[in-house]
């Protein structure tokens, strides 16, 4: 019992080459191996090709409806050139190892991958949100619907290889005849021609357009993720599958805070008298107004360390923190009175003659890059 050929691509018996086209594109789009990669998938993708080689066939059709099948290599007693066919490639694997890839190549094939470049600022890493954007990529023709035939016209089974989209020759060699295969240079391996290219697309099936895309960007992307949107890339040749949509984040630099990982770094400079007496200082944080407190005593270089007012870990819940850094200020130009008071204060505190205390190579450097690290 021969396969029904026409179940399998969901047609009537008396359905034109025009129904059996559309009905092999629209299954072959759906199982292609590259969207579908499921072994059960593919074997169906097969039967529909083969279902479709025939029926596309006017002469393997004609050997079909009258009860053989073309397809398979012992011919279903139709005989003809279907069995012929198939025995003839045997052989021809059995030399040449050419198992795989036999027939006519497909015109649909899936599209590329797309890249766009999205920038965004720092709060909306922190956060997350959503955006629309515009993307400029091939869409399936709508003039042919990615046949690539001008509408009315269809394309027709190339003559030069009636279909096989390869051509044999013969050769001879010191080894004897030898029999070799190329793609058909009248359809490049197509199987068909399209005598009269959809005017639209050129016989590309596919055209350029500009689409409006709403992204939802996660919390606590960084420079340079990428987030993909299946099927929202390049539509294939022949109205093929389309390929992926990378979104590739870039962050706007902050005029405060410098992101490392998802840890914010900034520096606040404070006079000498505040780090000495203590204060508070206010800072606009991603979360709005917060007073950093600067306690009584704090050196030049110390950090004070804001919890959860970082990035937002893109696993995991959690944030980073909020690191601010310490600068303290010397007075340069003293006013008399300041300066009476310094050596008042100087001569109250026993440092009028400092002695110092000396200690190896760049204390004060070494300290601030640590704290930068450890986050103190
Ligand atoms: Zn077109
Ligand atoms: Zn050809």
């Amino acid at each position: 019992m021969a396969t029904d050929y026409y179940a399998v691509l969901g047609v009537q018996r008396d359905a034109s080459q025009d129904e059996i086209k559309k009905a092999f594109r629209r299954l072959a789009r759906e199982l292609h191996p590259d969207v579908n990669p499921d072994p059960k998938t593919q074997e169906r993708f097969k039967e529909i090709n083969t279902a479709y080689e025939v029926l596309s066939d006017p002469q393997k059709k004609q050997v079909y409806d009258l009860g053989g099948d073309p397809a398979s290599g012992a011919g279903g007693g139709a005989g003809g050139f279907g069995a012929g066919f198939g025995n003839f490639s045997d052989i021809m694997d059995a030399f040449f190892g050419t198992a795989s890839q036999r027939g006519p190549r497909s015109r649909t094939r899936r599209g590329q991958d797309a890249m766009i470049r999205l920038d965004i600022e720092l709060d909306e890493a922190a956060f997350g949100t959503t955006k629309d954007i515009q993307v400029d990529t091939a869409v399936v023709c709508g003039t042919c619907s990615g046949e690539g035939a001008a509408p009315g016209t269809s394309a027709q089974t190339c003559d030069m290889c009636r279909g096989r989209g390869e051509v044999s020759q013969v050769t001879r060699s010191f080894l004897g005849q030898v029999m070799t295969s190329r793609p058909c240079p009248q359809c490049q391996g197509f199987g068909t021609v399209v005598p009269t290219p959809c005017p639209e697309c050129a016989g590309d099936g596919r055209v350029r357009s500009r689409r409006s895309l709403t992204v939802k960007i996660p919390a606590g992307v960084d420079n340079g993720t990428r987030i993909q949107l299946a099927g929202e890339g390049e539509v294939g040749p022949g109205g093929g599958p389309a390929g992926d949509l990378y979104v590739e984040i870039h962050e706007n630099p902050h005029p405060t805070f410098q992101r490392r990982g998802d840890d914010l770094h900034c520096t606040v400079t404070i006079p000498m008298t505040a780090a000495s007496l203590g204060t508070k200082v206010p800072l606009e944080t991603l979360d709005g107004m917060e007073e950093i407190d600067i306690r009584p005593g704090t050196q030049s270089g110390q950090s004070v360390p804001l919890h959860e007012r970082g990035i937002t870990h893109l696993r995991g819940g959690g944030r980073g923190q909020l690191i601010v850094h310490v600068e303290v200020t010397t007075p340069t130009k003293l006013e008399p009175e300041q300066e009476e008071l310094l050596r008042r204060l100087a001569k109250l505190r026993g440092e009028e003659r400092p002695t110092g205390t000396f200690q190896p190579g760049q204390q004060g450097l070494f300290s601030r890059l640590k704290d930068a690290f450890n986050g103190r």
